[in-house]
C-alpha cells in the first residue's frame, strides 16, 4: 500500500481518494452535523477500514466515519516525521547473537503524540535508540514476522513463527526473543512448546502491557530481561518473560505450557499456574527457582513439527448450558473438543446425549478444569464416571488453552483417536505434571497470610 494512504483500506480509503486527500493532507471534512479541520493521520496496519483519522487543530485526534462524509476540501499538506532516531546497533564479537522475531502487540508499537499514529519500533536501530542497554547484553538482530494484535494470531502465524525459530536455531543464534501481544501470548507459548521440540537455546516470549511511550511502560524492562535470558540463560525451553511483581523489581520466567495472562491491566499479569515459575530475572542476574528444566546445548538439533488441525474448540461450561452447543460442533464436523468443566471437571446431565453423539462420531473430547489450579478427577462423583463412559477423557492438569493447542497439534498428526490419546496424555513440555508443589498456589499468588500479617506489623 502506498505511503500516501498508510493504514487506510475499504470505505475510508475510497473516500480519501474520491476527494484527492491523502495522509498528511490539511483538510476540512464536512459531515451532516458540522466540519472538522485538521491533518489526515496515517493509521496502523490493524486499524479498521471505516474511519478517517485526523489531528484537529486543538491537538486531539478524531476518527470520522467515512460513510458520513459529505465533502473533503484539501487545503495543503503538512507531513510530520515521526521516526524513532535510528542508531546503528554496535557489533561486539565477544557477545552472543540473539534474534528478536516480532509478531506485533503493544511492545511493537509506540504512540507518537505529535501525530497520534501508532508506529512500529522494531528495527535493531530503533530498538537500540530506545533501549540502548540491549547492546550491553548481546548482538541483536531483528525481524518483523507479523504486525498484528495478538487476538489475530492463528495457525498461519504459529506455524510461521515455529519455522522462523527453526531457521534461526540452524543459523546459529544463541537465543530467540519473540515479541508478541500479551492477550494471547500464553496460547502462542503453548503451541510453540509443542511445535518446537528439543530446542538447544532459550526461546523467550515477551510483550508489554503499556506501550513504550508511557512513563509506566514495562516494555523496556521486559525487553532487557528477555534479551538477557535469551543471551545468557541456561534454560533451553519456550518461556514467557514478563513482570514478576507490580513494581519494576524483577521479571519472572514462566514455562510456556504453565503460564496464563491473569489480569487485564496489571503489568504483573502473567502467572505460572499449577506450579512455580522457572526463574527470576533481573538486569543483573537470572536465578532459577527450579532445576528440572532443559539445559542449553551447543548443537543445532531442533525438531519442528507444525501439524495443526483447526477443527478443535474449547467449550467453557456454564450452568444451564444447552446441548445444542455441543450438537453444533458435532454437526459442523469438529474433530476435537476441550471442555473447561466446573470443579473437578463436570457438565450437566442434559449434555450427555450430545456427548454420546460426539463419541459415536469419533470426536476427541477432553476435560479440563475452570478452576485452573488442580487436576481433573472424574472418579470422585457419579458425573465424572458417567462422562468417562461417554468417552470424555480427563486432561489431568493441562490448562484449557494448553489442552486446546495440544489437541489441535495431536489431531494434526493423526486421525486415530487412540494415538491422539497417547499424544495428549504423554507430557511433552511440562503441560501435565505429577503434582502441584504445595507452596506454588500460596507463594506466587499473593503471599502467605501469616507472613503478610507479620510483615504488616513493621510496615509503615
Ligand atoms: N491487545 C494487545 C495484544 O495482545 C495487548 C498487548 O500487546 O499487550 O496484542
Amino acid at each position: 500500500m502506498s505511503e500516501n494512504y498508510r493504514g487506510y483500506r475499504g470505505p475510508a480509503l475510497a473516500t480519501l481518494q474520491e476527494y484527492s486527500a491523502q495522509v498528511w493532507s490539511d483538510v476540512e471534512i464536512h459531515i451532516g452535523t458540522g466540519t472538522f479541520t485538521g491533518i489526515v493521520l496515517p493509521r496502523s496496519e490493524t486499524a479498521d477500514p471505516h474511519h478517517i483519522v485526523i489531528k484537529l487543530r486543538s491537538g486531539y485526534n478524531v476518527g470520522i466515519e467515512a460513510t458520513g462524509v459529505e465533502k473533503i476540501t484539501v487545503q495543503g499538506r503538512k507531513e510530520a516525521h515521526y521516526k524513532i532516531p535510528e542508531k546503528e546497533f554496535p557489533f561486539d564479537p565477544a557477545k552472543p547473537r540473539v534474534k528478536l522475531l516480532g509478531t506485533g502487540g503493544t511492545i511493537a508499537s509506540r504512540l507518537d503524540y505529535r501525530t497520534g499514529a501508532v508506529i512500529p519500533a522494531f528495527s535493531p536501530g530503533e530498538l537500540y535508540g530506545s533501549v540502548p542497554e540491549l547492546a550491553d547484553i548481546c548482538n541483536l538482530e531483528t525481524e518483523k514476522l507479523y504486525g498484528v494484535f495478538s487476538e489475530n494470531m492463528g495457525p498461519e502465524q504459529w506455524v510461521g513463527t515455529a519455522r522462523a525459530i527453526g531457521r534461526e536455531i540452524e543459523k546459529g543464534v544463541q537465543g530467540i526473543v519473540i515479541g508478541h501481544g500479551t492477550d494471547t501470548m500464553h496460547h502462542t507459548a503453548a503451541i510453540l512448546s509443542f511445535m518446537v521440540q528439543n530446542t538447544p537455546v532459550p526461546i523467550v516470549m515477551v510483550g508489554s502491557q503499556r506501550s513504550s511511550d508511557r512513563p509506566s511502560s514495562d516494555a523496556a524492562l521486559n525487553l532487557m530481561h528477555s534479551v538477557k535470558t535469551a543471551a545468557e540463560s541456561d534454560i533451553a525451553e519456550t518461556m514467557v518473560c514478563m513482570f514478576g511483581p507490580t513494581s519494576d523489581v524483577y521479571g519472572l520466567l514462566h514455562r510456556g505450557t504453565r503460564v496464563r495472562k491473569m489480569h487485564s491491566s496489571y503489568r504483573s499479569t502473567f502467572r505460572t499456574i499449577g506450579d512455580i515459575p522457572l526463574a527470576m530475572v533481573s538486569r543483573e542476574s537470572i536465578r532459577p527457582l527450579r532445576h528440572d528444566y532443559h539445559h542449553r546445548r551447543q548443537d543445532r538439533n531442533v525438531t519442528i513439527n507444525t501439524a495443526f488441525e483447526e477443527r478443535v474448540s474449547i467449550v467453557y461450561y456454564y450452568p444451564n448450558m444447552k446441548p445444542d452447543i455441543i450438537e453444533s460442533l458435532v454437526d459442523n464436523n469438529y474433530r476435537g473438543i476441550v471442555i473447561a468443566g466446573t470443579g473437578l471437571g463436570h457438565v450437566n446431565k442434559p449434555l450427555y446425549p450430545a456427548l454420546r453423539r460426539a463419541q459415536q462420531k469419533g470426536i476427541a473430547v477432553y476435560m479440563t478444569v475452570q478452576t485452573l489450579w488442580g487436576y481433573v478427577q472424574m472418579y470422585v462423583y457419579d458425573t465424572g464416571r458417567d462422562m468417562m463412559e461417554l468417552g470424555v477423557i480427563p486432561g489431568a492438569n493441562m490448562l484449557p488453552e494448553v489442552a486446546y493447542m495440544k489437541l489441535g497439534w495431536a489431531l494434526g498428526q493423526t486421525k486415530d483417536v487412540l494415538k491422539v490419546r497417547e499424544i495428549m496424555m504423554t507430557p511433552v513440555a511440562g503441560e501435565i505434571t505429577e503434582r502441584e508443589p504445595s507452596n506454588g498456589y500460596l507463594i506466587f499468588q499473593g503471599g502467605i497470610p501469616e507472613v503478610e500479617e507479620f510483615i504488616s506489623r513493621y510496615r509503615r
